[in-house]
């Protein structure tokens, strides 16, 4: 499990020489433009910062760090930067990250982290996002060679320029709950079958004291759950299951309740419309959207979070197989409607669409899906951002918001009536999904609505930007894990009114 053992150290004063000299490896961000220092400096090494960027030319703001090693007896090595407090939340992350990458090959065991020339708050940002990218970047991930991985040796973080009485607790909280989605999701897809996904969960339930259900095909069968069991049907191993989670609040278990829900195809190779092999390789990863679900079930767990959550997992696998379903069947699922299935790719929508029906049945206050849905999304937003939908049109700008502060950045897209002439079917209440359509993304989120009862307020997220090569913000690996700091921020700071 990926529990963070790393110990934060603040003082709101700047390093000494002597602090500078104890610590090998330092992150440090200034305001633009970097102060000289006047008859004393206000910092050891001033000059020599200041100096090296002159040599390289930063004239204006550059996001881009600067990498020295000091003239002490430790030559500690240091990536810097200057920059203006204006800055967005995803560039300071993105920025975060690259400094935190100048000291990686060296593997530290402690990082110096030093903020410089902000006010209050704006130190507590930008001390925010070095934390965050340095936990990010120290979080293991699985590997499977025999040759002997480098483990992370990061065990202490030495914080100056900022003391804040919270300690950070929301962001190692976080960090907590990204580790675990990212390392769910490179997981192969034969280590994490839903038998082990099952077994994974089992355990973080008997750690974090939640309450676990497993609806497990035969009870998917009373409740008449068609539309999961369609794509389930192929599987060899009847282990296919919703798993459903429950967090309550200690101090009060009165609050509105928030259900998190997450699409968890294990493998997804297309089904009977076989995915041709450029588009299958990586599909292990179509669990994702039930790991960024775990993942800020797991973070609000660990910042005891005031109201009482739900988490709800739906996990498969779309298997090809005499017994898959296929283009034509006509499907019921649990609320009664009638789905004629156009294309067994389209297999996220059919888990899901149970899972919010049974989930919204029990009247949570809010649900927030998560799903690597639509290649669609993708086409239309890139991999940099993730699109939203939701049944709220005036939540629109609050969603915004909480990706802008986030770093997380999303993007609303339409839900009008009107696109579900696309989906219309002569056979059956609705088709699955559109044979030509390109907006297939907001088809599958009309489809979904559908399913969401009792006029619940929904927010569903398509993650097209679940991988991105490189990383993405303060992440580092292709696998980002998107959607846990979104949503937990969402969630605090009480966006969605
Ligand atoms: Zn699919």
């Amino acid at each position: 499990m990926n529990k963070i053992s790393i110990k934060l150290q603040q003082k709101e004063s700047p390093p000494t020489e002597k602090n500078i000299d104890a610590i090998s490896n330092w992150l440090m961000l200034f305001a633009y433009p970097m102060e000289k220092a006047t008859k004393k400096p206000c910092f050891p090494f001033q000059e020599k910062l200041l100096k090296r960027q002159q040599e390289l030319g930063l004239k204006t703001v550059d996001t881009s760090p600067v990498v020295i090693d000091l003239p002490n007896k430790n030559s500690s090595h240091v990536s810097y930067a200057a920059i203006e407090a204006s800055i967005s939340s995803f560039q300071l992350l993105t920025l975060a990250r690259k400094l935190v990458a100048a000291h990686s090959p060296t593997n530290p065991a402690q990082l110096g982290l030093f903020v410089y020339g902000f006010n209050k708050v704006e130190s507590e940002r930008i001390a925010e996002a070095l934390i965050s990218a340095t936990l990010a970047a120290a979080a293991d991930m699985p590997k499977f060679k025999t040759e002997k991985q480098t483990i992370s040796r990061l065990s202490k973080l030495s914080l100056y320029g900022v003391r804040v009485n919270h300690g950070f607790k929301e962001s190692f909280a976080i960090a907590e709950g990204n580790a675990l989605t990212r390392r769910l999701s490179i997981l192969p897809p034969n280590k994490l079958t839903p038998t082990e996904y099952l077994k994974e969960v089992k355990e973080l339930a008997r750690e974090n004291k939640w309450k676990l259900e497993f609806y497990d095909e035969p009870i998917l069968k009373k409740k008449k759950a068609g539309a999961f069991l369609a794509v389930s049907q192929a599987s060899p191993k009847a282990d296919s299951g919703i798993v459903r989670l429950r967090y309550t609040p200690k101090i009060s278990t009165k609050g509105k309740k928030v259900f998190l829900i997450g699409k968890g195809i294990c493998y997804d190779t297309g089904g009977v419309n076989l995915k041709p092999a450029n588009y299958m390789y990586g599909m292990h990863e179509d669990m994702q959207g039930s790991a960024v679900a775990l993942g800020v079930f797991l973070a609000l767990t660990k910042i005891n979070f005031n109201r009482p959550v739900e988490c709800w997992m739906a996990l498969a696998v779309n298997h090809i197989g005499p017994k898959a379903y296929k283009p034509n069947d006509v499907i019921t699922a649990s609320d009664g409607t009638t789905i004629e299935i156009i294309h067994s790719d389209a297999e996220g929508r059919m888990v899901l669409s149970d899972t919010l029906a049974l989930a919204s049945k029990e009247k949570p206050s809010l649900i927030i899906d998560y799903a690597t849905l639509t290649g669609a999304c993708m086409y239309s937003i890139g991999t940099s951002y993730s699109g939203v939908f939701t049944n709220k049109k005036e939540w629109h700008a609050d969603l915004i918001k909480a990706g802008e502060d986030s770093g997380e950045r999303v993007w609303p897209f339409p839900l009008d009536e009107d696109f579900d002439h696309m989906i219309k079917s002569d056979i059956a209440d609705i088709k699955q999904c559109s044979q030509e359509s390109g907006v297939d993304h907001i088809l599958a989120s009309r489809f979904l609505q559908r399913f969401v009862k009792n006029n619940t307020p929904w927010v569903h997220m398509d993650l097209s930007s679940s991988n991105k090569k490189g990383g993405l913000a303060h992440i580092p690996t292709d696998t980002i894990g998107f959607g846990v700091r979104y949503s937990v921020n969402l969630l605090l700071n009480n966006y969605l009114k």
